[in-house]
């Protein structure tokens, strides 16, 4: 199965995160991630065999991970394929930490793939028509969070859809 780590938007930010896709949608077209899909990824794992995926799973079950507050000030893209997303002006250092040390453990479980940058964000649109974001004006938001989760990621009609394997303990 095709996985990857990451944090899920408790709601009232869900609505917010949706707000600002919206209006991005309307500048600058291209589809938007669907309200239910909005994440942050920390780790793309990619296709793990069944018994892995289990590991996986007992293995964030047991993991709490520190908790902490993530701004949200900047737009940003990424031009190949034609992502617009939202995040934080300057690297956040304590996702970059959490990033850092979930591939050490992801590298104990026999998991490559670690990429050599990490720039935390959330997707709002994918193909987006334009990637002029400077002349809009900056989200601000604050992202509470205190747990992982293990997604599967999965089409079905036609549409990536995530489905949540497991979930660290609270911190
Ligand atoms: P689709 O690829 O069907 O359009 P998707 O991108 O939502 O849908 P996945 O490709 O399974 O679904 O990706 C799941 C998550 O992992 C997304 O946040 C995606 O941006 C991220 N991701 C996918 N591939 C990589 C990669 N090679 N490196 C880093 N992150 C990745
Ligand atoms: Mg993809």
């Amino acid at each position: 199965m095709r996985l990857f780590l990451a944090l899920i938007p408790p709601p009232a930010l869900r609505r917010r995160l949706a707000e600002l896709a919206e209006r991005a949608h309307a500048r600058l077209g291209g589809r938007r991630v669907p309200d239910d899909s909005l994440h942050l990824t920390l780790a793309f794992l990619g296709e793990r065999p069944t018994a892995q995926a289990e590991a996986l799973a007992r293995w964030v079950e047991e993991r709490p991970i520190p908790e902490g507050e993530w701004r949200l000030d900047a737009w940003g893209s990424f031009r190949r394929p034609g992502i617009v997303w939202v995040g934080s002006r300057t690297p956040d250092r304590a996702l970059t930490e959490l990033q850092a040390a979930l591939w050490q453990d992801l590298e104990r479980h026999g998991v490559a793939g670690r990429p050599s940058g990490f720039i935390p964000h959330v997707t709002l649109l994918r193909r987006a028509h334009r990637l002029d974001t400077a002349e809009m004006s900056p989200p601000d938001l604050a992202w509470p969070y205190r747990q992982l989760a293990l997604v599967r990621s999965f089409t079905d009609q036609d549409r990536a859809r995530y489905q949540t394997l497991a979930r660290s303990p609270l911190s």
